[in-house]
C-alpha cells in the first residue's frame, strides 16, 4: 500500500514539475570533439550553461501565452528575458547537433554549389566566416543562414539572438561568447574558429539547407 501512495505521490509530482523545453541529448560523448572542444569546456557548456537557460525558459513561460507555443514561435515574437533564453535555448540545439568527431567536412551538393556561387570557393567561405565570427564585438554567434530562395548569408547576432527574427533560416551557427572557448584557447577565438571546422558535420548542416 505504501508503495502504491508513493508511486501515485511519484507521478503526481513528475506531473506537476514537468517542464515543457529539455536538454537535448549529444548525439557524441562529451570527450569526443577533442581537442577542438574539450571534454571540460562541453560539459559546463551542455550541462550547466544550456541547461540553465532551458530552465529559465520554463520558468519564463509558465502561465503565459508562450506557453504552448514552439520554440521558433517563441523566440520570434518574445522580448527581454524570455527572448534571451529561448534564443539561447534555440542556438545551442542547432550548436550542438551540428558537430560530428567523425564529420564529413566539406559539404557537396546543392550547398556547395551556392558556397561556391556566393563566395567563389569554400576557403574563401570559411575565411569569411572566420572574419565574422573573431569581429563579433562582445558575446554573440556567427550563422550562415539562408533565405527561402536558397541565397547564403554570414549573419553575425549580438548575445542570443538568431537568424530567424530576420526571417532567415539557421544553417550552422558558432557560439563566439567566451563560455565557448575559453577554458581550450583563453583569448585566443580565432584559433578556435580555425579549429572547428574539423568538426562541423556537412550532412546535418545540408540537411538544414533543403
Ligand atoms: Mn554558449
Amino acid at each position: 500500500m505504501k508503495s502504491i501512495i508513493l508511486s501515485v505521490m511519484l507521478i503526481i509530482g513528475c506531473a506537476a514539475y514537468a517542464q515543457k523545453f529539455t536538454l537535448i541529448e549529444l548525439p557524441y560523448a562529451t570527450d569526443a570533439l577533442e581537442p577542438v572542444i574539450s571534454k571540460q569546456t562541453m560539459e559546463l557548456h551542455h550541462g550547466k550553461h544550456l541547461q540553465g537557460y532551458v530552465n529559465n525558459l520554463n520558468n519564463l513561460i509558465k502561465g503565459t501565452k508562450y506557453e504552448n507555443m514552439e520554440l521558433i514561435d517563441i523566440v520570434k515574437q518574445s522580448d527581454g528575458a524570455l527572448f534571451n533564453n529561448a534564443g539561447q535555448t534555440l542556438n545551442h540545439n542547432l550548436y550542438f547537433t551540428q558537430f560530428s568527431p567523425s564529420a564529413k567536412t566539406t559539404p557537396d551538393g546543392k550547398l556547395a554549389k551556392a558556397i561556391k556561387d556566393q563566395w567563389g570557393s569554400f576557403e574563401n567561405f570559411k575565411t569569411e566566416f572566420n572574419k565574422a565570427g573573431t569581429s563579433v564585438f562582445g558575446s554573440g554567434w556567427v550563422w550562415l543562414a539562408s533565405d527561402n530562395n536558397g541565397n547564403l548569408f554570414i549573419i553575425q547576432e549580438p548575445n542570443g539572438d538568431n537568424p530567424v527574427t530576420s526571417n532567415l533560416n539557421p544553417l550552422m551557427g558558432i557560439d563566439v561568447w567566451e563560455h565557448a572557448y575559453y577554458l581550450d584557447y583563453q583569448n585566443k577565438r580565432a584559433d578556435h574558429l580555425k579549429a572547428v571546422w574539423d568538426i562541423i558535420d556537412w550532412n546535418t548542416v545540408s540537411e538544414r539547407y533543403k
